[in-house]
């Protein structure tokens, strides 16, 4: 692998691949297997991660926001996308670009069929969500009357999944609330296939659903961070790959006497001659200040080398004392042996916000 020369983030391609054949070898033969390419592909590349993986006969993509349907359609997307959060100010945008909404409360799903009606739509593919204990979206169990009354009166869209999500998959402490979350489900499911007369697609587990409840694959499920690398679990992270490698490069070193300080509002003060390395990496590329005085840490030559003083919106300071390194040598913020959630758990965060956040002045590095 060539030297990082300047800040970029390296995505590598066949730990994607293995981590969605780890992913899918846990999946019964009739599972279609959804990948969650919201937010960039969690910070990677949504349109670079939903080509590869679309070649991988993944079935499904989701997204959250209709914008981010539309440019994996504009890429040349051709799989169905779910729409995770859609907001009726985009519903023309979801139809012109045949996305799937996710109707999740009564004021969405109304006027997602008119807005259909209006346009001669009919059996428009739509999945309707149910709320089973995140409380966060979805209707609650007792709207199935309502709403299978209401899709007997309409030609206009055709359910082709209800689905739930999962508030504690990860969290195995938590199991009697999941099983309860996944047999809520369950009556709904019931429910609403008895009285509508047809069989919908159903699906209730993110990644670590997968992982920990086999029992509730049901005919989907939607994978996000596990295709990104991270299994939620000391355990799981074993057995998948990060994909995505932040690094850059020294910019500058200085040599800091007893007494001066570093950055801004002289946040650090040194109390003994220092070394340090100034990196061309800052909050506004997705270090956040939290990381700063202490806290975060990058890997130079293989050591650790703190994050001093404040982090500045276009640059970093670490502490390189201890290490032999010079201006121009790579450093390393995360990779797939220190990852992301080693960095992000210095600050008590978790890895999705960590690779989420880097923003898209990073450079993107395809591995093949
Ligand atoms: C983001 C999201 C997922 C993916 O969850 P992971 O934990 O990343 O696998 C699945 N379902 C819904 C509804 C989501 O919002």
């Amino acid at each position: 692998m060539p030297k990082a020369q300047e800040t970029i983030l390296e995505i590598d391609l066949k730990a994607l691949k293995h981590n969605f054949e780890h992913i899918k070898s846990k999946l019964k033969t009739n599972t279609k297997f959804l990948v969650v390419v919201k937010a960039f592909g969690y910070g990677s590349d949504a349109i670079e991660i939903a080509k590869y993986l679309q070649n991988l006969s993944a079935d499904y993509f989701a997204v959250a926001y209709a914008h981010e349907g539309v440019e994996l359609r504009k890429a040349g997307i051709t799989n169905p996308i779910l729409v995770l959060h859609p907001i009726p100010a985009n519903f023309k945008t979801i139809i012109n670009n045949k996305l799937e909404p996710n109707l999740y409360n009564a004021k969405v799903f109304n006027e997602f069929i008119e807005t259909l009606a209006n346009y001669k739509q009919s059996d428009y593919p739509v999945h309707i969500k149910f709320n089973t204990g995140l409380n966060r979206l979805g209707f609650s169990e007792s709207d199935v009357d309502y709403i299978v009354e209401r899709l007997k009166k309409t030609n206009a869209v055709k359910v082709t999944s209800i689905f739930s999500h999962l508030a504690a998959s990860e969290d195995l402490n938590e199991k009697k609330f999941t099983l309860t979350q996944i047999n809520i489900f369950k009556n709904i499911a019931q429910n609403f296939i008895d009285n509508i007369g047809y069989t919908p697609m159903l699906h209730i587990c993110n990644t670590s659903g997968v992982l920990n409840y086999p029992e509730a694959q049901f005919d989907m499920v939607r994978s996000g961070i596990g295709l990104y690398g991270f299994g939620n679990s000391e355990k799981e992270n074993k057995k998948l790959k990060p994909i995505a490698a932040l690094k850059t490069i020294i910019s500058q070193i200085h040599n800091i006497k007893k007494g001066e300080s570093v950055g801004y509002n002289m946040a650090f003060k040194s109390d003994s001659p220092i070394r340090t390395a100034t990196l061309p990496i800052g909050h506004a590329d997705g270090i956040g200040r939290q990381y700063g005085n202490g806290k975060g840490f990058v890997l130079i030559n293989d050591q650790k080398a703190p994050i001093i003083g404040n982090v500045c919106m276009d640059m970093i300071m670490v502490n390189v004392s201890n290490i032999d390194c010079k201006e121009g040598d790579e450093v390393i913020i995360f990779n797939s042996k220190t990852t992301a959630e080693d960095l992000a758990q210095t600050t008590n965060t978790i890895s999705y916000e960590l690779i989420t956040g880097i923003s898209q002045r990073v450079k993107r590095i395809f591995l093949q």
